[in-house]
This record gives structure tokens, sequence and C-alpha cells, in this order.
């Protein structure tokens, strides 16, 4: 089988030393490409100023290698800044987003917030905001989607934005149960969300193949598509490697580095032929 149109990627974010779980994630991916004849990409996300280090940049870059992975091209999210400004400044003009100066404590403590997929989601407290409100608050603010509009918008009726995920099919995404995400925080110019939408068409990658941790952001992907008239990828949604207690891997769990592994001298090829036949 060939398709030399596949793309996939692999878009850590340089905050920690890569686990197995990335490790299983990248050869998914890089796999996914190669036996379709495709290309296999790498993109760095490291918007998060504050926990991103160059370090980990080099670490992820030793790392692949190690796991005997080459990736034919390379996008760096810090040096793509002016972009993601641009498309906020689009929804700006399209008053599809608006300024939200509340901290977390307060959403936290807003009796009416409704619990999203990835945290309670926002009970939309600066939704309505005049523009003499916005004018008079002098306070860092982040900048949220306004999800019910956005829908209208793209003139969706929900059931018409949909994705192909291979392992739960045709999802009807249902962007209004994350609530109004946010789209460029306080404290850097873009979101994860944002970012990631628009990367991912940038480097024209055709097959999203992740961790199903993220499943439910593809919902809010699919309505940024929509709005800034981009491609929808298919969909891989990978189950997340867990630890003998059935936990998913995490830095903060203890869940050893690649890094370490290879100090210690072990084969990362041999360690990769053991992630594909099913095994650690
Ligand atoms: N950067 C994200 C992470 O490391 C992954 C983003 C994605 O695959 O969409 O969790």
């Amino acid at each position: 089988m060939s398709d030399r149109s596949v793309v996939t990627r692999f878009a850590p974010s340089p905050t920690g030393r890569l686990h197995l779980g990335h490790a299983a994630s990248a050869i998914r991916a890089h796999d996914f490409a190669r036996a379709r004849g495709g290309r296999f990409v790498v993109r760095i996300e490291d918007i998060d100023g504050t926990r991103s280090r160059p370090e980990f940049v080099d670490g992820i870059f030793e790392d692949l290698a190690w796991l005997g992975l080459r990736w034919d091209s390379l996008m760096v999210q810090s040096a793509r800044l002016a972009t993601y400004d641009a498309a906020l400044e689009g929804l700006k003009a399209r008053a599809l987003v608006y300024p939200c100066f509340c901290t977390r404590a307060e959403i936290a403590a807003s009796a009416s917030a409704p619990q999203g997929a990835v945290g309670p989601a926002y009970p939309g407290i600066c939704r309505g905001l005049s523009a003499a409100a916005i004018a008079a608050r002098t306070g860092p603010c982040c900048w949220r989607l306004d999800m019910a509009k956005a829908l209208t918008e793209v003139g969706a009726g929900v059931e018409a934005l949909t994705w192909h995920d291979s392992t739960a099919g045709t999802v009807v995404a249902d962007p209004l149960a994350q609530g109004d995400v946010v789209l460029a925080r306080k404290d850097a110019p873009a979101s994860y969300h944002l970012a990631v939408t628009l990367d991912d068409a940038a480097q024209g990658v055709t097959d999203v193949v992740r961790g199903v941790d993220l499943f439910a952001a593809t919902h809010v992907h699919r309505v940024l598509q929509a709005l800034l008239g981009l491609p929808v990828p298919a969909y891989h949604h990978h189950p997340l490697v867990v630890d003998s207690a059935g936990r998913r891997l995490a830095k903060r769990d203890g869940a050893r580095a690649l890094a370490e592994m290879r100090a210690a001298g072990e084969d990362g090829a041999a360690l990769a032929a053991r992630v594909r036949a099913g095994g650690g």
C-alpha cells in the first residue's frame, strides 16, 4: 500500500522528558505514515514559555533518533507566534472571541460551571462584557471563543460537524460541551487549541495519531477548522500506555524517562521493536 500524500506528526511539548507513552505514540504515528509511503513530521509545542525548556527539546530529538525514528520536517511553535496572532485577529474582527479577565480561582468558584471534558467548562462570566466595561479593565486577559456564536457562524447545526476517527468511527462534534475555550492565553499569544489546529494544516497533516486523552479536544479543533477554512484530517486516538497499577504513565508518578534508559545503555531499536510487538 502506498499513499505518498499521507502525513502524520508527533507533537510533544518540551516540558519534561519523554517516557514510554510518548515513544509508543511517536512510533504509531511514524509507522502509520511509513507503511503508506507517506511522511512523518515533528512539531515542538513550546508556546508555553514558562514550562518549555531547550534541554527538553534536545532530549526529544535524541530520544527519537535513539528509537530509530527519522522525521521529514520540523516545525517549532515558538517561531509561529505571528501566524497564531493573525488568526486570532481575524476571529476578533468577526467578533467570535472575547477577552476574559477571570482568574482560575474565580472560575473554580463559580457554582454554575458545568464539567467539561478537560476540567470545568468556562461559565461565561466575561462573555457579555460591554465595550466600556472591557476598556475599564486593566489586568491581563485571555481570549475565549464564543462557542455558541462560532457554531452559528459555521452554520453547522452541530450535526454537520463530524470527523472520522479510526477507533470511534464517524464522530459528531459536540463543542458546546467544551464551553468557551481559550484561544490566546494571558501569558502566551496562542493556546494549544488554536496552535495545533493551524499547525496540523500548515504541516499538511492528513492523519492525526495521538492519545485518547486528547479525544475531547478534537471537538474544539473541528470547529476551529470550520471557522478558519482548514482541511479536516482523519484522527486515530490510541489507548494510553499504563503502568502496572493501570494508571497512565506520567512523569510525576515516576515514569522512567527514555533518556534514563538510553543512559543505562539500553538499545532504543530493541525497545521500539518491543513496543511494536505490543509490550514495553
Ligand atoms: N503537545 C501535546 C502533548 O504533548 C500533544 C498535542 C497533540 O498531539 O495534539 O500532549
